[in-house]
């Protein structure tokens, strides 16, 4: 049976040997950490470069990518600034910062640091890929990946392409970071990423003279939602005037006035993330990422995933480009967003699909072996739907006119 997603094969070989250089790649990663925010401005890429640095210090072999492509500010933080990006002929060549740490951004790729990136979806993504696939990082022992705030595209593709990856959150004290960074855990669980704990960071103000401590957004906040949320806690980070100061220099704190309290916090910080992920590989147990997928779907609320190639249902759901999965409540239409599947292998989709909270597929064909094991995490299977948009399908579903019937699968 032919397959009627219509995508062409070019494209597919591209996409498959970029794939292939992504994991030759990441093979040669041992331990990948994204740091995450709910929130812009509350230290994320200050607390990422800070921690490269301080594991690179300990001799580890460290890369730091910013994936942030709208606002990369890595370059900045760590002097470099106007460096080219060159390349070996083959791969680009990530930035060397000292002997230990590489350092890759969108920001050395635009000709003045003014320059707006305006990309959709799709171009982040691919360029994203690149950073992996097509970087020369050779072998290290921690990539840390700076992430813009919130839980978009960029994320999204890191927790999805990146194999192992696993997630450090960064909030303030303040109530509206920690609305926002509560998002980002759901998140987490949602897409199975691992969570390696939560820093707090501006967490009250050490006066440079007596040496006194003031909670000036407040202090402890950070903890008591990551314990509430069971989520480990790595520490907190106070405001200290130094940290801008080696930012806008270009010399990260971790690199230079090693004594003050937030470079002894973030000494700290780093020996928990190094103790927790060496010394405790498993970081979060499956039960908990089960526990939470069980109780999103609980909620009353319908989560269909639909097999997509260039925007419509694909008919041969295990290499479909993306699945679109809807949300709906109260009869309508309240969510769609767009996933990447991991390499598709039997039983892998199935048990993804589930760990995003889908219980409804609406597919082309699917073989009965397949069917079985969607019905296993409780997922409803529909087969034989027409090449239509996910929201059209949806639609056709809930108003009980969605054609289904013959399976157009032949295995
Ligand atoms: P984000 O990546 O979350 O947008 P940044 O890392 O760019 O945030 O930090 C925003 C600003 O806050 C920068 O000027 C940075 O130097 C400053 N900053 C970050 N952490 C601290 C801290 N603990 N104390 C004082 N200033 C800080």
């Amino acid at each position: 049976m032919p397959h009627s997603c219509g995508h062409g094969d070019q494209a597919d070989q591209a996409r498959g040997e970029l794939e292939s250089r992504m994991q030759e790649s990441l093979a040669k990663i041992r331990h990948k950490l994204l740091v995450m925010s709910g929130k812009g401005g509350v230290g994320k890429s200050t607390v990422a470069a800070n921690i490269a640095v301080a594991l690179a210090n300990r001799g580890l072999k460290t890369g730091l990518l910013d994936v942030d492509l709208h606002g990369p500010s890595i370059p900045q933080m760590l002097g470099l600034t106007g460096f080219p990006v060159e390349s070996d002929g083959d791969k680009v060549m990530p930035l060397s910062y000292n002997e230990h740490l590489s350092v890759l951004s969108m920001g050395s790729f635009l000709p003045n640091q003014d320059e707006a990136v305006i990309w959709r979806g799709p171009l982040k993504i691919g360029a994203i890929r690149q950073f992996l696939g097509d970087a020369n990082w050779g072998e290290l022992d921690f990539l840390v990946v700076d992430s813009p705030p919130g839980t978009g595209d960029e994320p999204l593709t890191v927790a999805q392409d990146m194999p192992g990856v696993r997630a450090i959150v960064v909030t303030t004290p303040q109530e509206v970071s920690l609305a926002d960074v509560r998002k980002s855990i759901n998140f987490c669980l949602k897409v199975g990423m691992p969570i390696v704990g939560v820093i707090e960071n501006m967490s009250g103000y050490v006066c440079s003279k007596c040496g006194n401590t003031e909670d000036l957004f407040g202090s402890g906040g950070g903890e008591k939602m990551a314990r509430a949320m069971q989520v480990p806690f790595l520490g907190k980070i106070p405001i200290d005037r130094k940290i801008v100061e080696s930012g806008e220099k270009g010399r990260p704190l971790m690199e230079d006035g090693q004594e003050s309290p937030a470079a002894v916090a973030y000494g700290k910080i780093v020996e928990e993330i190094v103790e927790r992920i060496v010394q405790h590989p498993q970081a979060m147990p499956e039960t908990a990422i089960k526990q939470q997928t069980a109780a999103s779907k609980k909620d009353g609320v319908m989560r269909i995933a639909v097999p997509t190639a260039a925007g419509v249902l694909c008919a041969h759901f295990g290499h479909c480009e993306r699945f679109a999965l809807l949300t709906v409540d109260g009869g309508k239409i309240v969510d769609l967003s767009w996933l990447t599947p991991p390499p598709h292998e039997p039983g892998v989709i199935p048990k993804w699909l589930s760990q995003q909270g889908a219980n409804v597929i609406i597919a082309g064909g699917m073989g009965s072996r397949a069917q079985g094991l969607f019905n296993q995490y409780g997922i409803k299977v529909l087969v034989g739907a027409s090449n239509l948009s996910p929201e059209a399908l949806v639609d056709q579903y809930l108003s009980g006119t969605l054609q289904t019937g013959e399976n157009v699968c032949d295995h």
